[in-house]
């Protein structure tokens, strides 16, 4: 792993900060979901107007044809300045690839610019109320009418629904083959009165995410990606971004947020406690590992080609390591970090479902037992 930038990534990543210095994403409105969305929306603008929304993309579909180092350095840099992650994060990192993988120069065409302009938001609509970790197991059917589909079935935990324009929907279609086999990916326009849209309300009080209900929503052939029957190697390209492209932006703001709690411990003359900073570096090297993990991961991308078990590996530290800190934060700040609507707070509660989002804790343990020390699978 060699961690010096080339003069071309060095170059790179000063345009970059040139940018974003002269392009202040401003105070987060904190607490207010709407406008907080419309603040990560606007900023998304800005990045799409100055050609930076997705630098990771090729440069025909909008993108800068950014190498896996320079994305990072991307997500690196976008922690650094405080800014937020683009508002259609879904579109961009998983809806996008995936469309450029499987979808047809149409469909190409016509989804990518609107996802990267955030004109179009999209959501995932994979899991359902008996399919979560086992995706497989889900039950939204899609049956043949005309020249399209009628889908009817219950979605949940989908992010950012209330928002968007297009649902990445995996559903069965074909009831007697073996339950990999019959699904179909399709892009399920949510702007009609078939498919409702219910907020869950979370424990932070906000309501991120979502419940769907979709009674005979009619989606058009042209909807279906990648051939029907093919849904559930099209939702493993989907999945397999999910992981990649954040983890550089989680563990800058990991190290942001440590850097904020020290501050503050150090302000209350905390750090004299030899406990206290015990603890303090403890994070510090966990977030260290972090940081040298997610390089390494991508120097295996760059070496053989594809993801390796490290994206699971960062996931899994850096869920654990951010609910530590909430908890070290309540810990040091006490009263003041328990307030509610107080930031430390909520970064407290809404570091619970870090262990559930984008894969939970048992099944990423379960990848890395299986695929990095080989013991046998469990049933
Ligand atoms: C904040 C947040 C945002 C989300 N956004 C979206 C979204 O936008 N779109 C979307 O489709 N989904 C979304 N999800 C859903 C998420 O992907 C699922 O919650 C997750 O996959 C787990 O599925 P489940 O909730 O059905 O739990 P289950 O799969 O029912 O799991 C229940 C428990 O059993 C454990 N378990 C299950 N199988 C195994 C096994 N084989 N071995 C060991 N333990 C096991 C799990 O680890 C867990 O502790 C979101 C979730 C959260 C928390």
């Amino acid at each position: 792993m060699d961690l010096t930038f080339s003069e071309r990534e060095t170059a790179f990543r000063d345009e970059l900060r040139a940018w974003f210095a002269a392009n202040d994403p401003g105070p987060e409105p904190l607490h207010r979901e709407d406008e907080h969305y419309a603040w990560r929306r606007d900023f998304q603008r800005r990045l799409y107007e100055g050609g930076w929304a997705a630098p990771h993309w090729p440069v025909e579909h909008g993108g800068r044809g950014a190498t896996l180092t320079e994305s990072a350095i991307f997500f690196e840099e976008l922690g650094r300045a405080r800014a937020p992650l683009p508002a259609n994060v879904l579109g961009l990192l998983l809806g996008g690839p995936t469309l450029m993988v499987w979808g047809t120069e149409e469909q190409k065409e016509r989804f990518l610019g609107p996802i990267l302009s955030a004109d179009e938001i999209w959501c995932q609509g994979f899991s359902e109320p008996d399919a979560g970790s086992d995706l497989a197991a889900l039950k939204t059917r899609a049956l043949r009418d005309g020249d399209g589909w009628l889908v009817t079935g219950q979605k949940v935990w989908t992010s950012g629904a209330q928002y968007s324009k297009w649902c990445m929907l995996v559903a069965r279609t074909d009831f007697k083959a073996p339950k990999h086999k019959g699904l179909t990916y399709f892009l399920l326009d949510m702007e009609q009165p078939e498919v409702q849209v219910r907020p869950l309300r979370q424990i932070t009080g906000e309501s991120e995410f979502n419940e769907l209900f979709i009674e005979d929503a009619r989606i058009p052939d042209e909807n279906v990606i990648g051939g029907v029957g093919n849904g559930w190697k099209v939702a493993l390209t989907t999945l397999m971004n999910e992981r990649a492209g954040l983890a550089f932006f989680l563990q800058v703001r990991l190290r942001r947020m440590l850097d904020d709690l020290i501050d503050e411990a150090a302000a209350r003359g905390l750090l004299e406690d030899d406990v206290v900073a015990d603890k303090l570096g403890a994070l510090h090297v966990k977030t260290e590992i972090l940081r040298l993990t997610a390089y390494r991961g991508l120097t295996a991308i760059e070496k053989y080609g594809q993801p390796g078990p490290e994206g699971s590996l960062t996931k899994w530290m850096w869920s654990e390591t951010n609910q530590q800190l909430g908890q070290l934060a309540a810990e040091l700040l006490g009263g003041d970090a328990l307030v509610a609507g107080s930031r430390w707070g909520y970064e407290l509660l809404r570091a619970r479902g870090n262990t559930i989002e984008g894969g939970t804790t048992e099944i990423l343990k379960n990848i890395v037992a299986e695929r990095v020390l080989g013991l046998p699978k469990g049933r």
